[in-house]
């Protein structure tokens, strides 16, 4: 029999579950946006609302020949401008309101970047550390059997999300390649791995895309990168590969925390970010990264969040900064890489202190990009280098930071609401011309 514990606790490369507070934070956005466009109730009801939500029971035999039954959801919130998106979450914890409320997000994510997706998430009710190899597998395959008739290639994409990796994604796409007739259909999924069909440039996919948001964020407020300095908190992909970017442009990093502990150096060069990486490599976490000597401890790791610094980029959970915080935080340019770090309070607050905040669903939308470039490369049956692959991340970053900025400049609205702005107008608009309002 194969090792339990399969797979490995890191192997998604998101965040745990993204708790319902978040969500109902980035409603509350969306009603503020949607205030300022004076959307008519009918309207709003019509874009809030899932388009479908599909529950399957999911029997798979067990190493040890029992039969258990898990379940799985599917959730497509709105196809009115292109197939679904989005990525599918093993976890216990799962729900079908927690996946309800991803796949509202991610209908917005891809308006607001402008690519021609609408927003999908699905989920299995699991701890998949408690599954074999095998297990997991089967698991994987019935999952994506059971979705058959609702998933395709123009009809809803999904992609890894927590605790769901490249391999899971390989598994799901030779069963749907299988069940038909064994052709080679790769882009009904993403994610997945380069030797069947993923995409150079989705590790930094991420933390590239938020990187060319803080590039036009400073060109408009004329800070000067060279020099600038950054506090990121959370050090897994989109915190280090972030790291890595902006000291290779630059900046100079001076904090950085994971789940071990908040590290800071404001001396010098700051920190080596290549140093952080080699350690997390080894411990697992930054654990114990003060004992390299590079760097000193905060006491109290939420500390970092109120370090003076010119860039803050949360990347790590949500509700970080709230009402309670909030008054001591004051960078020029808050990136979020992480879904909802800020609440809707917080936000109102630095707003005021008149700091420019980069939103999660702008700012860390350059991973669902790279995953349509990935479809895009797998329905053309060509394949881009990763020079390319990063070019087109650039030019839809930033055409999607000139729309936001533009809105908000336009409205008179910060950046967050702005982005809402820009996405629910696309929604909306496509709504309406394809008559989903009837
Ligand atoms: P990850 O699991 O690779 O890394 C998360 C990091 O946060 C780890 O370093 C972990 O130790 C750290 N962390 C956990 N608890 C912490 C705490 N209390 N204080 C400080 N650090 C803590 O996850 P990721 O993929 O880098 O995602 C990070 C965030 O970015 C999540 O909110 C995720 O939803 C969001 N995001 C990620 C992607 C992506 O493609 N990776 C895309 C969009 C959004």
């Amino acid at each position: 029999m194969e090792p339990k514990h399969y797979p490995p606790k890191h192997m998604g490369s998101m965040m745990g579950p993204v708790h319902l507070s978040a969500f109902e934070n980035a409603l509350k956005q969306f009603n503020a946006a949607a205030k300022v466009m004076n959307l008519s109730d009918n309207q709003i009801a019509m874009i809030k609302e899932p388009r479908r939500v599909i529950e399957v029971k999911l029997p798979v035999r067990m190493d040890d020949q029992r039969i258990e039954v898990f379940k799985g959801y599917r959730v497509q919130h709105n196809i009115a401008r292109g197939p679904a998106k989005g990525g599918i979450r093993f976890h216990p914890d799962v729900n079908v309101d927690e996946v309800k409320a991803l796949a509202f997000w991610m209908t917005y994510k891809c308006a607001v970047v402008n690519i021609p997706m609408g927003g999908g998430k699905g989920g299995v009710v699991v701890d998949p550390t408690k599954l074999s190899r095998g297990e997991l597998e089967r698991l994987a395959r019935r999952y994506m059997a059971e979705m058959m008739d609702v998933l395709g290639p123009d009809r809803d994409v999904p992609a890894p999300d927590v605790n769901t990796g490249p391999m899971i994604m390989g598994w799901m796409m030779d069963t749907f390649s299988m069940h038909h007739g064994g052709d080679y259909i790769p882009s009904v999924i993403t994610g997945k791995p380069l030797e069947i069909g993923g995409s150079l440039g989705r590790d930094q996919a991420t933390a590239q895309g938020m990187v060319f948001t803080v590039r036009e964020a400073a060109k408009k407020l004329k800070i000067n990168l060279k020099g600038a300095t950054v506090a990121i908190q959370g050090y897994g992909n989109a915190g280090s590969n972030a790291a890595l970017l902006l000291q290779e442009g630059g900046c100079k990093i001076i904090a950085i925390s994971d789940v071990g502990g908040a590290f800071y150096n404001k001396k010098d060069e700051g920190i080596d970010p290549v140093k952080a990486c080699e350690h997390v490599k080894q411990n697992g976490t930054l654990a114990g990264f003060e004992k390299t000597g590079a760097v000193k401890r905060y006491d109290d790791p939420m500390k970092l969040l109120e370090e003076p610094c010119d860039i803050l980029i949360p990347a790590a959970l949500e509700n970080q900064i709230t009402v309670d915080n909030a008054p001591r935080i004051h960078p020029k340019i808050i990136a979020e890489c992480a879904n909802g770090p800020c609440t809707f309070e917080a936000d109102q607050i630095l707003t005021e202190n008149n700091v420019f905040i980069i939103p999660d669903i702008l700012c860390n939308a350059g991973g669902v990009t790279v995953s349509y470039l990935e479809w895009v490369q797998n329905r053309m049956g060509y394949y881009w280098t990763a020079e390319k692959v990063r070019e087109d991340l650039e030019r839809i970053m930033d055409a999607a930071f000139d729309d936001v900025y533009e809105t908000s400049l336009t409205h008179n609205v910060n950046m967050r609401i702005a982005a809402f702005i820009v996405a629910i107008d696309r929604v909306a608009k496509a709504s309406e011309i394809r008559g989903l309002y009837a």
